[in-house]
């Protein structure tokens, strides 16, 4: 069995309104009004970029797709949770600034930004998935209760998972702070004797749990939040963890969230990865222009949150030469584990076939 995703070659040069046209066509091409009813509340999963990122997908490259549910008389609302990191989207007030000067909001766009877990992260919905890793997980309460889903993921790499597309984006990118605490409990990171003691994890950690002595870094473990940042910014490579075991725990967890997000909403959800601006790190950073590790390639949609991501995958590797560990420098972390648990628990299938849209300008 395998499932479609289409495709459409698609660049940050064609401009925002042809972006958003592209992933119009994408959207009719694919069929996804069948998987939006009138008043449905449809959460429109994005995220904003945090404050002083400019590599996130923006939002007039979504207009369309906003305009085209609010055509079929779905209730839409623009969405993303409240961050494990202490940055400017860590509660709801700070991440609704942010969305708003990142241009989400209902004057730009002209449907809401709600923050689904609530002001601090805590409104959840405990969801039955009787998991490997979890029997239940926590999802932000107003996507647990919303009926149907549009999610927008940029694909990037990431320190913990290698890929970031739509299985992250669902998995740990609708999970309340619980949720996302699970999934990260899955790291235990320290710091190597070959410290440089040159203070960059002391500046990022958000949880001031690193000290740094005559010697070197030292994590505190009771404060960590392994949030995994420590181990981004460091240019020496001396923040370990237990590669393989910590990090297949970590994407499968992440896959059991993202069926949670998904129970009760078969056939009423669609998927896009935006194949463009690809950075090494995920828009949780506030870079800005971080630096792309490879050309834009385009748009993929789907109604398998595993095949568009397999097929991200494949298209990344393609365009670039090189495997995907290689291509962000995260070698040690495999990406297939996540596709693999995900298939293995229904969420999808990563055999598809890909279809090409082509778009046709018209003068
Ligand atoms: S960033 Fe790396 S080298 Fe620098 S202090 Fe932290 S652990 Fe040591
Ligand atoms: S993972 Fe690193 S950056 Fe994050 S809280 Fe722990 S020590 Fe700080």
């Amino acid at each position: 069995m395998s499932s479609k995703v289409y495709f459409i070659k698609a660049s940050v040069s064609d401009g925002e309104q042809l972006l958003s046209d592209k992933a119009v066509k994408l959207f009719n091409a694919a069929g996804f009004e069948n998987c939006f009813t009138e008043n449905d509340f449809t959460a429109v999963k994005v995220h904003v970029g945090e404050a002083g990122n400019t590599t996130y997908i923006k939002a007039p490259y979504i207009k369309g797709l906003v305009e085209k549910l609010l055509s079929l008389k779905t209730k839409p609302f623009l969405t993303d949770t409240n961050a494990l990191y202490s940055g400017l989207r860590h509660n709801a007030i700070d991440h609704h600034i942010t969305a708003a000067e990142h241009g989400f909001s209902l004057e730009t766009l002209g449907i809401p930004f709600i923050v689904p877990d609530g002001i601090n992260g805590t409104a959840e919905a405990a969801v039955q998935v009787n998991g490997q890793i979890n029997k239940e997980v926590f999802i932000a309460y107003g996507i647990a209760k919303c009926q149907s889903i549009l999610s927008i993921a940029h694909f990037t790499g990431h320190m913990a998972t290698c890929a970031a597309a739509t299985l992250k984006t669902l998995g740990m990118g609708c999970a309340s702070q619980k949720g996302k605490m699970l999934q990260h409990a899955a790291l235990t990171l320290t710091i190597g004797d070959n410290c440089k003691r040159c203070g960059e994890c002391f500046k990022h950690c958000p949880a001031d749990a690193i000290t740094i002595d005559d010697v070197k870094a030292h994590i505190n473990q009771e404060k960590c939040i392994s949030c995994a940042e420590c181990l981004a910014v460091c240019r020496f490579s001396v923040v370990q963890y237990n590669w393989g075991e910590e990090d297949e725990t970590l994407q499968k967890s992440m896959a059991e969230h993202a069926l949670g997000v998904l129970k009760g909403k078969t056939h009423k959800a669609s998927f896009f990865n935006y194949l463009i601006s690809i950075t090494k790190d995920c828009d949780c950073f506030d870079t800005p222009d971080m630096p792309t590790v490879v050309d834009d390639i385009g748009i993929v949609a789907s109604t398998d949150p595993v095949a568009v991501d397999k097929a991200a995958i494949d298209l990344v590797e393609e365009k670039a030469g090189k495997k995907l560990p290689q291509l962000v420098k995260y070698e040690k972390i495999k990406p297939q584990y996540q596709l693999e648990h995900a298939q293995r628990i229904g969420l999808g299938t990563i055999n598809y076939q890909l279809k090409e849209v082509k778009y046709k300008q018209t003068k």
